[in-house]
C-alpha cells in the first residue's frame, strides 16, 4: 500500500462534519427514575398551575389586608385567632374582620383572607396577636400560578435531563417520558503491543490504558459501553472485529492505527468497510490523524493510540456525535477564556490541545497545563479538567495571556472553603 497523502482540515470543520449526519438514536420511553442524563424527545408541558393555590410562604398568621390600615407602632391592631392549619389541611371558616387564622408554611390560604403576618411581626397573647404595621393586598403571599400555569412549556425537546427536570417531571405527575436512546458503544484498542491491565509488562509491551479510559468518558455521561476489547494489528481479524462490533453497537471506537505506519490497518478496515470517511487528518496537535468515519447509519472513531491525543479526540469529536445522536439541544464543548498561569513559549503549526488545570477564582478563570503534555502523556489527563486550545500559526504565549479553554469537567473543587 503506497503511502497515503492526507490533507488536514481544521478541528471546526471536521466537527461540523460529524454533526452534518443524520444518524439519531430513537425514541424511547423510560421512568422517571430512569431518565437522568437522557434527552426529552418532547416538550413537557405543565398539566396544573404552580402554586396550585394561593398559599402562605411562611408560619404565621392568614388575614385581610384591609382591617391593617393604620397599624403603627403607637396603634397596634389585634386580631383574633379563629382557626389552625398546617401544610396540607384546608381551613373551612372565611377570615373575618379582625380574625385571622394561623397558618403554616405551605397551607391554602383561608377565604377571605389576602396577607400573611408572619410570626416575627406580631406580639401573641393567648388565642389573639397584635401587629405595628400595615399589609398589602398578597403581601406574604404565593399566588396561584405565579411560577407556571396549565399548559406552559416548562421543559423543550433536546433538554438534557438534570436533577431539575427530574424534580419538574415529578411535581407534574409524569411517571414516565419519552426521552432518545444512549447510543451503545463498542470500543476497541488496536495494537499488537497492548496488554491488559492485570497483565505481567514484558519487552515492548505496554498496557492498554486507552480502553478503560474511553470506557470510563462514555460513561460519566451516562452511556454504556457495551464492550471494550484488545485487538491486534492483523488486518482480516481486525476487519471481522470492527464489523461484528458494528452489528452489535450504535457507534464504534477504535483507538490506535489510524496513522501512516506499517501496520496501521484502519484505513484498510474503512476500505473494507465501504465507510464513507468524512475526514482521515484535523489540523490539530495531538491527534492528528484522527479518523471519523461512517458506514451503515454508523459512526466509526478512529482515535489516535496517544493517550493524550485519544482523551482528545474523544472530547472534540466523540461528545458532540452522541449529543448529536441524541438530539440533544447543547452538542458542542464549551470554551472559555482564561489567564495563564504559565508562559507556553512552543510554536503552534496546528492547532494545539493542552491537557490543564482550570480553576475558576473570584477574579476569573486562570489555566495551567496539568503536566508533562507530549501526546503520549498518561498523567497530565488524569490532572486535567480542561484543554488549552491555542490557534495554529501562533507562537509564544506568555502568563498572563488570555487563552480559549474547554471545559472538560464540570468546576474543580476549592481546596479551602471560601465562601
Ligand atoms: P498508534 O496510534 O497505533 O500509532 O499508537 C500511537 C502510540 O500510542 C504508540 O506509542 C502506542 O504504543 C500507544 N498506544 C496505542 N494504543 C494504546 C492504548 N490502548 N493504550 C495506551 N497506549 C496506546
Ligand atoms: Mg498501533
Amino acid at each position: 500500500m503506497p503511502f497515503e497523502k492526507r490533507s488536514p482540515i481544521p478541528v471546526k470543520e471536521a466537527i461540523q462534519r460529524i454533526v452534518n449526519q443524520n444518524i439519531r438514536s430513537n425514541k424511547i420511553t423510560v421512568s422517571l427514575e430512569e431518565s437522568i442524563g437522557y434527552v426529552l424527545a418532547n416538550d413537557i408541558v405543565a398539566t396544573y398551575d404552580i402554586p396550585r393555590f394561593d398559599k402562605s410562604p411562611y408560619d404565621g398568621f392568614a388575614i385581610r389586608s384591609k382591617d391593617t390600615v393604620g397599624a403603627r407602632g403607637d396603634h397596634r391592631i389585634k386580631f383574633k385567632v379563629i382557626d389552625h392549619i398546617g401544610a396540607g389541611s384546608v381551613s373551612h371558616k372565611e377570615v373575618g374582620q379582625y380574625e385571622a387564622v394561623r397558618i403554616m408554611t405551605g397551607a391554602q390560604l383561608p377565604k377571605g383572607a389576602d396577607a400573611v403576618v408572619m410570626f416575627e411581626q406580631t406580639v401573641e397573647e393567648e388565642d389573639t396577636f397584635s401587629i405595628r404595621k400595615s399589609f398589602e393586598h398578597h403581601e406574604n403571599v404565593s399566588l396561584k400560578g405565579e411560577e407556571t400555569q396549565t399548559g406552559d412549556i416548562v421543559l423543550t425537546v433536546g433538554q438534557r435531563i438534570n436533577p431539575g427536570a427530574i424534580a419538574v417531571l415529578a411535581t407534574y405527575g409524569y411517571t414516565e417520558v419519552e426521552v432518545y436512546e444512549k447510543p451503545s458503544i463498542a470500543v476497541i484498542a488496536t495494537g499488537s503491543e497492548l496488554l491488559d491491565v492485570s497483565d505481567e509488562l514484558q519487552p515492548g509491551k505496554i498496557r492498554n490504558s486507552n480502553g478503560p479510559m474511553i470506557k470510563a468518558l462514555a460513561e460519566q455521561l451516562g452511556i454504556h459501553v457495551g464492550s471494550y476489547q484488545i485487538q491486534q494489528d492483523d488486518l482480516q481479524s481486525s476487519i471481522e472485529v470492527v464489523k461484528h462490533a458494528m452489528e452489535q453497537h450504535d457507534m464504534v471506537i477504535t483507538t490506535g492505527g489510524v496513522s501512516v505506519g506499517d501496520f496501521d490497518y484502519l484505513p484498510e478496515i474503512y476500505r473494507a468497510l465501504d465507510a464513507n470517511v468524512l475526514f482521515n487528518k484535523v489540523a490539530m496537535r495531538p491527534g492528528s490523524v484522527t479518523t471519523v468515519a461512517v458506514a451503515n447509519q454508523k459512526y466509526l472513531f478512529g482515535l489516535s493510540g496517544n493517550p493524550s491525543a485519544c482523551f482528545t479526540g474523544f472530547e472534540l469529536f466523540v461528545k458532540p456525535a452522541m449529543n448529536h445522536m441524541m438530539n440533544a439541544k447543547a452538542v458542542y464543548p464549551q470554551i472559555v477564556k482564561a489567564t495563564l498561569m504559565e508562559d507556553f513559549t512552543k510554536a503552534n503549526p496546528f492547532t494545539r490541545f493542552i491537557r490543564a488545570t482550570a480553576t475558576l477564582t473570584p477574579a476569573g478563570a486562570t489555566v495551567v497545563p496539568s503536566g508533562f503534555n507530549k501526546s503520549g502523556a498518561v498523567v497530565a489527563i488524569a490532572h486535567a479538567n480542561a484543554m488549552i486550545m491555542l490557534p495554529g500559526g501562533t507562537r509564544g504565549f506568555k502568563q498572563g495571556h488570555t487563552v480559549d479553554v474547554i471545559l472538560t469537567e464540570s468546576a474543580a473543587y476549592e481546596e479551602e472553603l471560601n465562601i
